[in-house]
């Protein structure tokens, strides 16, 4: 009975051939209450339609913004402060009054950092003032490569740009993890991601365009009775705090000035040319009405299994609810996404919503419990 629904499925999704369906054994998270360690709320710094990356002289300065990415900047901020130094270096160009004058960047987020990380590289005399240093998104967040955008209801040239930045970000943390990156060795590991059906991931395009292999069709199988049919992506856990960590280490390194202050207005900068990579900041500091705050909430587990049998992501959406795994810590669980919400301790209720969906998804103690009973059956006492 098994093979003949596996063969159905495998005759599915494979265009009506009849290759055998692999079959992914996995270990599930262990989900309870008593399983968390740490309820987490942060603030995606989201924009409308797509992220904000363009230079341009505004005012007195010269300002390159690199803002608005959502619940997908650790994904893409490789490839956008890729594409804003390109892009500042070209306005330079076309402004030479500005070259060899020192830069400002706003924020220290990883979208700040990096950019003040690369512009030190390159030769340039950057200072970062930031509001906030340790409190951020950007080591709060999950940590899946994962272009799809929470909000972005995109053209299809923005579309382009947003696949080609999460393309250009894909390589350099391909490099990271290779061991071949100039100045970052941690933070991007290779990890496999299930992708539930219906499930927008954003990776299809990367596909496409030869720069991930192609996905496996998969069925994950919990052992417990949960079983789910998967697209299993080559994708990256980039693990926030680690890729912060190298980020700041270079900062030092490199003597880079970082000043925990509030800039209420680009133009009363002293330095000439300005980066502002605010987050939601960029509401007040770009006049940008298209910034929104999207709360979202996070588990982190406890008590879990050994890390080897953890080495995987989930990303599932059903009834239009987001569900996302990853092996940050001992795992992290979430799947709230409320827009317009900038409060980060409002709708406590979704940590419940959050632990039920998982439980849902992967299964719950009951099958925990008859494991053990199971395992107790087999000791020589019994
Ligand atoms: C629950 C949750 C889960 C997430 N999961 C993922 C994931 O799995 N994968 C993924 O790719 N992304 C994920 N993200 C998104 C990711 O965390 C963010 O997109 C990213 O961290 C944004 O980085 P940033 O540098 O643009 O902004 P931030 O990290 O918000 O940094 C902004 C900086 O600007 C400073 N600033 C703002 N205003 C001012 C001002 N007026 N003056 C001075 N400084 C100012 C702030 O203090 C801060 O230092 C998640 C986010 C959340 C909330």
């Amino acid at each position: 009975m098994k093979c003949f629904k596996l063969s159905l499925f495998a005759l599915f999704v494979s265009g009506c051939t009849t290759l055998p369906l692999k079959v992914e054994r996995l270990t599930p998270p262990t989900l309870s209450q008593h399983h968390i360690a740490k309820k987490v709320s942060c603030v995606r710094p989201t924009r409308n339609g797509i992220f904000q990356i363009r230079s341009d002289v505004e005012g007195k300065k010269l300002v390159t913004h690199i803002y608005g990415h959502g619940g997908a900047g650790l994904t893409l901020a490789a490839g956008s402060v890729d594409k804003g130094l390109k892009l500042f270096e070209q306005a330079l160009t076309a402004n030479p009054k500005f070259k060899n004058k020192p830069i400002r960047v706003v924020g220290a987020g990883i979208m700040g950092m990096w950019s003040a990380v690369g512009l030190a590289k390159k030769g340039y005399t950057v200072k970062i003032s930031a509001k906030e240093l340790k409190n951020l998104p950007s080591y709060y967040a999950a940590g899946i490569f994962g272009p799809a955008p929470d909000s972005m209801m995109v053209s299809k040239d923005e579309l382009k740009l947003v696949d080609a930045v999460a393309a250009r970000s894909y390589t350099i943390y391909a490099e990271i993890a290779a061991g071949r990156h100039p100045y970052i060795k941690r933070g991007p590991e290779p990890m496999p991601i299930y992708v539930g059906a219906h499930t927008n991931s954003g990776l299809d395009p990367l596909v496409a365009m030869g720069v991930m292999p192609t996905p496996e069709q998969v069925l994950v199988d919990f052992g417990n009775g949960k079983k789910h049919f998967s697209t299993k992506f080559a994708s990256f856990f980039i693990h926030g705090p680690k890729l912060m960590a190298e980020l700041h280490r270079e900062a030092k390194a490199l003597r880079i000035k970082i000043v925990k202050e509030h800039i209420r207005d680009l133009q009363r900068i002293p330095e000439p040319i300005i980066f502002d990579c605010s987050g939601l900041g960029a509401r007040e500091l770009a006049h940008d009405d298209r910034m929104v705050p999207v709360l979202g909430h996070i588990l982190m587990l406890k008590d879990q299994p050994p890390k080897a049998e953890r080495n995987y992501m989930v990303l599932v959406e059903a009834n239009g609810k987001m569900l996302y795994v990853t092996p940050k810590g001992e795992g992290a669980v979430g799947s709230s996404f409320i827009k317009g919400e900038g409060r980060l301790n409002s709708h406590k209720e979704q940590y419940d919503l959050v632990l039920a969906r998982a439980i849902d998804f992967f299964g719950g103690p009951p099958q925990r419990a008859e494991r053990a009973a199971n395992a107790a059956k087999l000791t020589p006492d019994s």
